[in-house]
């Protein structure tokens, strides 16, 4: 019977008008949700099973009878199978559809291999949908004039926003990721009362509209990362309004969760995916797992994240329109070494790659074997701070040229690798130059990042988040 629940809730209770959703939404019971959810999951194992190779396979490797899968209704139940990046990554991503997909898009620029993630054209929409009652949440409405500043090569975000904001039916322009002051000037006379961008972007933005002025906003919804609280403060100040955080990843289309006007978690787009946190610590904080419940091209099953973060409680409830939907608290960092930042989603492959042809053009016979990528934040824009080892000969030729006040030729040694920089990532040097990150180079000692007292047993982390407390980074 409850297989026929979801399009029985879509057709009589939900609708497709957006405000009658949002105010239905409401006073969905909780029961409801984790009905559908259950029933739904079911099905996305079934079809997993029947149409995808790739989960087929996995299922027998697993052990994971056909028959026993008709039992399972809860993704604990399934024990320790995952789905991870890495699968995406090496594994033929055709093998996964379940369906000729009519949509795809990429994550980019994390490692040598994209993921590749496919969609019908109705997926799309219907997420798309989903959204506008987020939009609708935070106070959208149809007069609303919206300006979209995502990046549009390969990637969601402004697809599915594009499908959101034509269910609100208000006013929308896409600027694409113009470069701010060009932004800036071209788009004052359009009276955008809606901001949705790019969370570093923003930054260089307001930074030019403190200067230069601003004009009357509504809110602003960035996404693509985290905005520290700081930050947030900062950009409300400048354009006196209100910024809110969508979150998601390519995977999910995007639309994970969003927040609500209490500003507090992203509540969770529960009837598309089902959530887990995996290995929790003692305060709650694991490991964001999902399985998709409504998409029939490419389903995912417990796809792991990769993002650390907890479910929040209802012991401060935020009574928004939304409040039957669960949140999770803001994202505490990366499960791995893969860091959303102001320079985009950055891994130490990046870096070994620009270290690489820093080598070939000559410089890296001068650097040691040892460096280390830190994302700061010391004030409102990302600083990417690239600690390098120096051979101990060179090392030495500094020293000697700093005592007789020459620094030629570090300044020599940065140029050259700038250079590089520029050559080998311009995607990366445009958002430099577009101040979305400051980027530094600063020489070590050999031995410095390993520490005097860890020896060699210890894995030098490649890249880290120091703009999180470290008591957090030291959850699972
Ligand atoms: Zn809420």
């Amino acid at each position: 019977m409850f297989d026929q629940v979801p399009t029985l809730l879509e057709r009589l209770f939900l609708g497709r008008s957006i405000p009658r959703r949002a105010a239905l939404a409401h006073h969905m019971p909780r029961w409801l949700v984790e009905r559908i959810q259950r029933a739904e999951f079911q099905r996305t194992l079934q079809r997993a099973q029947a149409l995808s190779p790739y989960y087929r396979r996995r299922f027998v490797e697993a052990g994971i009878e056909a028959r026993a899968l008709q039992r399972i209704q809860r993704p604990g139940q399934l024990g320790d199978f995952f789905t991870t990046s890495a699968d995406l990554r090496t594994c033929d991503t055709r093998e996964f559809l379940c369906a000729p997909p009519q949509a795809g898009f990429e994550t980019t620029g994390t490692t040598a291999q994209n993921k590749r993630i496919y969609f019908s054209n109705e997926e799309v929409h219907d997420i798309g949908f989903e959204g506008a009652v987020g939009l609708w949440n935070l106070g959208l409405r149809p007069g609303d004039r919206v300006v979209d500043a995502f990046d549009y090569a390969f990637w969601n975000a402004g697809i599915t926003l594009m499908h959101s904001l034509n269910a609100v039916g208000c006013f929308h322009m896409i600027a694409s990721k113009l470069e701010p002051g060009e932004f800036y000037r071209r788009v004052k006379e359009y009276q955008f009362n809606v901001l949705v961008v790019d969370t570093a972007w923003l930054v260089s933005l307001t930074e030019i509209a403190q200067q230069q002025g601003t004009w009357p906003v509504k809110f602003i919804l960035s996404g693509s990362e985290n905005m520290s609280e700081t930050t947030r403060g900062w950009v409300e100040s400048v354009w006196k309004a209100k910024v809110y955080q969508a979150y998601g990843q390519t995977e999910s289309l995007g639309a994970s969760g969003i927040e609500c006007p209490a500003q507090k978690g992203y509540h969770l787009n529960e009837l598309n995916f089902l959530f887990e946190i995996i290995n929790p610590n003692a305060d709650g904080f694991g490991e964001l797992v999902f399985s998709t419940l409504t998409r029939k091209t490419m389903p995912l099953v417990r796809y792991r994240s990769n993002d650390i973060t907890r479910f929040l409680d209802d012991a401060e409830p935020c009574g928004c329109l939304l409040s039957c939907l669960r949140r999770v608290d803001k994202i505490q960092g990366r499960g791995d070494e893969i860091v959303s930042c102001g320079m985009g989603m950055i891994s130490p492959w990046i870096f070994e790659r620009w270290l690489d042809a820093a080598g070939e053009s000559g410089l890296g016979a001068r650097l040691a074997d040892d460096w280390q990528v830190a994302v700061l934040q010391p004030g409102t824009r990302d600083i990417i701070e690239l600690r390098l080892e120096l051979r101990e000969e060179l090392r030495e030729e500094l020293r000697e040229g700093a005592a007789a006040g020459n620094r030629g030729l570090e300044e020599e040694l940065r140029q050259g690798l700038m250079a590089q920089f520029e050559r080998i990532f311009p995607y990366y040097f445009k958002n430099l130059h577009m101040g979305l990150f400051d980027l530094r180079v600063v020489f070590l000692p050999r031995g410095t990042l390993r520490g005097p007292s860890a020896g060699t047993r210890r894995k030098l982390r490649r890249v880290v988040d120091e703009r999180m407390p470290q008591a957090v980074l030291a959850a699972p």
